[in-house]
This record gives structure tokens, sequence and C-alpha cells, in this order.
């Protein structure tokens, strides 16, 4: 039993999106943005209860409309007067780990090339034509899925094609993703394809959030009573929703509301012109659902809100939202001459929506020191252990110097993990590398390895006109070579022995910038730094770029350096990993300038190496960037390196240009 959609409190912005979207499908679906136990799922999942039902023609796989059955229905052609059946509007979900067939559907290439039959398996997109598709974790979805899917929302066509074998099918869905920022972003050239974005967050309103527990309870403890309960609002939605879908083509959107959308898109400094079509589309299905005619200044306000906020952004590191100052303005500015002064009414939605902005942090306790902030931060200065051998002080963090971009560091060999960007890997796409014969249906067919395992039997198979006989066993499954993402774990050393503030400061610089290409990489990321008595592991490996970056800025410095912890953290940290997630393959990057120190009288570089030597038995693939500075060079990252069986680059060689940078200052010294 779902719950009902009409019953969803404290979520104003997201259900209206997914109504707009209702009543216009063509405004490009909503991707709902959130921290976890925030109801996104739910609402999402009571949105079909709403919807109006569809009339399909029945048996097909493809949902045909009987009025007007698509020409390429792969199970048509139906007869012009077929009968028709109504069944309620689909929500399909696609899983994080789906496959491409899974998805777009799979040709039967052995019945296509045995029997020469176009068999087609129907996929998640036919499924959720003329309803709802709906994908948890969006974010987590490999960015070659997220492509298919909103070229398929565009388009409202699926297409299918392998070895020349095609299929193509209508596929008209409602596509919404929610995503926890916390665990990744999705890239910004997929994010602003997304027709709306909202943020969702706990309401902050005790009454809401009574209200919110109330209900909760009160569907947990009777689920069917409570959807009887809600049953009439529930009707009342879904008949405002199939009201305002017949009323949407009669809203005038007039060139006065017109220059205000684009007035708008233009204020907030938007690519192109898809923003101006999606809030224009918006706006009238506001119109539409408050049972007007015309486009208003609120509705292009509403509208303004929910298409805008992620097509501004630029950097992953950017805070979203969308300035309503700004957006006050620009409506004010784009005015007609004659129209009153009217004071900006409060945003509009189902509910009463406008809940104040949040209070700027009000726990903020006494701490005067650089070092507030919620942090699990063991090294922080309250430890005595700082006084034996170590008068550095503890200081502010040091900002880090300019991102740049980096250079692929990769993992050897040949991987077999998730599809990413960074090592080479067995994978779903890529380039042929070879054939093997199939363990499973056929998917990418190796067509010379099969005509050739064909060839030789031909005789035997009575062959005599023109064609092949072709067999089961002669089908050969292509290999392909791709790239996976990878866990890329750091080990910053955070110590005293680092030197300079401005040293620091490109350390920091030189990690961010690789933490920036492992995001644009697909990988995961994680940090473990060492100061003073111990190592710390910063952030457990994780999806959230934004996370490690904060982390980094905020990495206080100083004491001694204990190497040989830092290594033994990172082994621990990489252990639980493969437990966790044993197809991906692990790349340690150490930050070191190879110095290590101790208590008296140990041997903290022995350990260090001892360390180094244990992790590179295990196989792990590393690479140390050596970050010693100044006229008298002691080279101790190299014998590091040396150990951890690792390349070791200097700092400078990180950036992708630093090759042309190095040849070009040879040229000029010569
Ligand atoms: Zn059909």
């Amino acid at each position: 039993m779902t719950y009902p959609f009409g019953a969803v409190v404290g979520m104003d912005d997201m259900r209206l999106a997914l109504l707009l979207n209702a009543v216009s499908p063509a405004i490009g679906g909503v991707l709902v943005r959130g921290e976890k136990g925030t109801a996104k799922s739910t609402t999402v999942r009571a949105l079909a209860a709403v919807l109006p039902s569809v009339a399909v023609v029945p048996g097909c796989r493809f949902a045909c409309d009987p009025a007007a059955p698509d020409p390429a229905c792969p199970d048509g052609p139906h007869e012009p007067a077929a009968p028709a059946q109504t069944r309620p509007a689909r929500l399909v979900e696609l899983p994080v780990g789906a496959s491409e067939d899974r998805v777009v559907g799979s040709l039967d290439l052995e019945r296509a090339l045995t029997e020469g039959v176009k068999a087609f398996e129907p996929g998640l997109l036919a499924a959720a034509h003329r309803g709802v598709l709906y994908v948890d974790e969006v974010n987590l979805l490999h960015d070659h899925l997220v492509d298919l899917l909103l070229d398929a929302a565009a388009l409202g066509t699926a297409y299918v094609e392998r070895e020349g074998v095609s299929v193509r099918h209508a596929a008209r869905f409602l596509l919404v993703g929610t995503m926890n920022p916390e665990e990744g972003e999705l890239r910004p050239q997929l994010l602003d394809r997304f027709g709306l974005t909202v943020e969702v967050a706990a309401p902050r309103d005790p009454a809401v959030r009574a209200e919110v527990v109330r209900r909760r309870f009160a569907h947990d403890a009777d689920p069917a009573g409570f959807g009887a309960a809600w049953a009439p609002e529930e009707a009342s939605l879904a008949a405002r929703i199939a009201d305002a879908r017949a009323r949407l083509p009669r809203v005038v959107l007039s060139d006065d509301a017109l220059r205000q959308v684009t007035a708008v898109c233009a204020a907030f400094d938007v690519d192109g012109l898809r923003a101006d079509l999606v809030t224009a589309r918006t706006a009238i299905a506001h119109a539409a659902w408050c049972g007007r005619e015309e486009v208003t200044e609120d509705d292009v306000r509403v509208a303004a809100r929910l298409a805008l906020p992620h097509r501004r952004r630029r950097n992953p590191f950017d805070a979203p939202g969308l300035d309503d100052d700004t957006l006050d303005q620009a409506l004010e500015d784009s005015r007609p001459e004659d129209a009153p002064d009217e004071d900006p009414p409060p945003p509009d939605g189902p509910g009463d929506g406008g809940t104040p902005p949040p209070p700027p942090n009000d726990d903020a306790g006494p701490g005067p020191g650089p070092d507030e902030g919620g942090y699990r931060d063991k090294g922080s200065p309250e430890g005595g252990e700082e006084a034996a051998g170590a008068p550095a002080r503890e200081k502010a963090a040091v900002a880090p110097s300019d991102p740049f971009r980096a250079r692929r560091l990769e993992v050897p060999g040949i991987g077999t993990g998730v599809a990413g960007r960074r090592s080479k890997a067995r994978a779903e796409r890529g380039r042929v590398v070879g054939s093997v014969r199939p363990s499973g249906p056929v998917t990418r067919l190796h067509l010379v390895d099969t005509v050739l395992a064909a060839a030789p039997h031909q005789v035997a198979r009575g062959r005599s006109g023109p064609g092949l006989r072709i067999a089961r066993e002669d089908l050969r499954q292509a290999t392909l070579e791709g790239r996976e993402g990878n866990l890329v774990l750091f080990v910053v050393d955070a110590s005293g022995s680092m030197g300079s503030r401005a040293r620091m400061g490109a350390v920091k610089g030189a990690v961010l910038s690789l933490l920036l290409d492992a995001y644009q990489r697909r990988d995961k990321v994680g940090l473990v730094t060492f100061r003073g008595g111990d190592a710390e592991l910063a952030l457990p490996p994780t999806w959230s770029v934004e996370a490690a970056a904060a982390r980094l800025r905020e990495l206080p410095t100083g004491g001694r350096t204990p190497l040989a912890a830092g290594l033994h953290r990172a082994a621990e940290t990489l252990r639980v990993e493969r437990v966790r997630d044993p197809q991906r393959r692990p790349l340690l990057v150490v930050v070191t300038d190879g110095r290590a120190t101790g208590a008296r009288g140990s041997d903290a570089v022995g350990a260090a190496h001892t360390a180094a030597r244990r992790l590179a038995d295990a196989g792990t693939a590393a690479v140390v960037v050596d970050c010693e500075s100044g006229p008298v060079r002691l080279g101790l990252a190299g014998v590091l390196g040396a150990h951890l069986a690792a390349r070791t680059l200097r700092l400078e060689e990180l950036a992708a240009d630093a090759l042309a940078a190095t040849v070009r200052s040879v040229r000029e010294a010569a």
C-alpha cells in the first residue's frame, strides 16, 4: 500500500514540480536533491496513484494508445479499431545497477542469426511509456545510462541497435530522479537536462514536523484505513490533473509574459535557450494547474524558482539555489509599463509554501579558535601530545592554491570494475579487443569471429545458395575494453615537516586538483591524514568529492610526522573497502616529502618503509607525490616510492600539461 500523495506534508516544491510535470510532461522531468530521510522516494512513488489512467491496446507490450497506436510498435501493426483496455498509469523504478540491455531492451541476436527472427525483449523504457520512470540515487547511475534516459525522454523514443538489427518504439515518460548530494553530484552537463530541480529538507517548523509524524503513525497503524480516509483527496487531485491537462492547450503566453521569462533567464545568466523554454512551459503548466488560461507574473516566478537553480551552476563546489532579490528585480524590471506595482506574492504551491529561510547557524559554540566546527578531528589541539617534540603551534588552516587540470594517474593491469574514466577494464562499452564463446545470451556479437567459426561447417551443413548457415555454437561474444572508476585513497602528510605555509597551500591545491579529476572520472575518494601523534581517516571512502574538498580545506597542519601510521591506516581502510566493494580497484596516492619522525629512539623511517613494503606485497597500486622543496633535496619520497613499488612524481609533475611546460622551459634555457 503506497502512501497517499495528498497526505504528503512539508514538501511543497517537490509536490508542485511533480504535479506540473504530470500536467505537462514536455517540461522534461524532475530532479529532487536532498538528504536521506526526507521521504523523497515515498512522495515519488505516491505520484502514480493520482495520474490519470491510460487506455492501451490489450496484449501490446509497448502500451500503445488504441486511438493512436505507434506505427513502429514492435508488437504491431495494431488494427485501426483495436479494442481498448484501461489501466492505471505505471511507475517503473530503474535500479542503479541496471545494464544497458535492461534499460533499453534486448535483441535476441541468437534468434536473429540462427532463425532469422527479429525478437525483442522490451526494457524498462518500454514499461515506463505513458507513465513515470523513477531513478533513485540517479547520481550513482553511470553517465552513459543517464544520457540514454535523457535522450529517450527528450525524443519520446527508445532505439536499440545491435550489429545492424534495430528496433525503435515510443517511450514517453515522466522522468524523476532523486539523489542525496552528500553522496556525490550529478555532472553539470546532465544536471541541466532535467526540466526542474528541487531541493528538499526536513521541515523546520515543529508544527509541520509533528503533522508528518502524526500522519506516518496513522498510516503505519492502519494503511488501508489511512488510504481510504485520503481517497477523496486523491480523487480530487487526479481530477485536477486531468482538468489542467485539458486546459493546457488553451493557456496563452502573452508577449509580456514571455518577455518576463526571458528577462529572468538573462538575469540569472543561464546558457542557451533551454532554460527559457523550460521556464515558459512550466509557467504555462502552472497557469493551467491554477485554473487560468493566461500566464501571469506569479506563474513566471514559480517557474523560474523550479527551472533555473540548476542551470546556473558552474562548478561542483558551488552552492545551489536562486537568489530571491535578483528574481524580484528581474520580474519588476520586465513588468509592462501600465501594470500595477504589486508586491511580489509568496511562492504558490498546492499547500501554502514559503517556508522562512533557515536561521544562520544557531548553535555556534563559544570556541573562538580557528578550528571550530563539528568535524571529527582526533588530532585537535587539546591533546597534550603536541608538547613533546613539536614546537609548531596550531595554525589556522592553510588555503589551497588554485586547482589545475591533473594528469590521469591509473591502476596498472585490467580491472572489472564499474564503468568510469580512469583505469583500463573489461566493460560493457569501449573498443573491441577480442571475442569469447558466450556464457549467457549474446549481447555484443563479434561478427568476424562468428563468421570464421561458421565457415568450416558450411559444406557439412548443406549450404547451397548465398548466405551463411550459422548455428548457435558459432556465435562469439565481443570482449570490450573500456575504463573503470577506482577508489582513489589519498594519504596526506599534514605534519610540520611539510615546511612553509606556501608549500602546504601548493600541496592542498594539488590534492584538490586530483579530487576534481576524480570527480570527473567517477571515482570514489577517501582521505587519510597523518600528523602529531597519529593518523586519521579524515574521510571514509565516499562519492562526495565536495566532502573531501571541505575536509582538505580545513586540514590543520603541524607536529610530528607519523608516516608509518598513515600507511597502516590506509592499509586498514583498503582492507575494509575490499570487502564492501570488491570489484573496485584502489589507487593509493601518498602525498609526502618522505620524512618520518616519531618518539625519541624509534626508527620512524624504517617503520614507514616496512609499512610501504607490506602494501606493495599486497599488490596495492600506488603513486607517491613528492612534496620536498628547497635547495637541498634528500630524495626521501623516491626511496619510499621504491619500497611501495610505486611511481614517484614531483608536485609540479601532476599537472596534465606539465610535460609541455618542462619541454618549453628546457627549450628556452637552450
Ligand atoms: Zn503496440
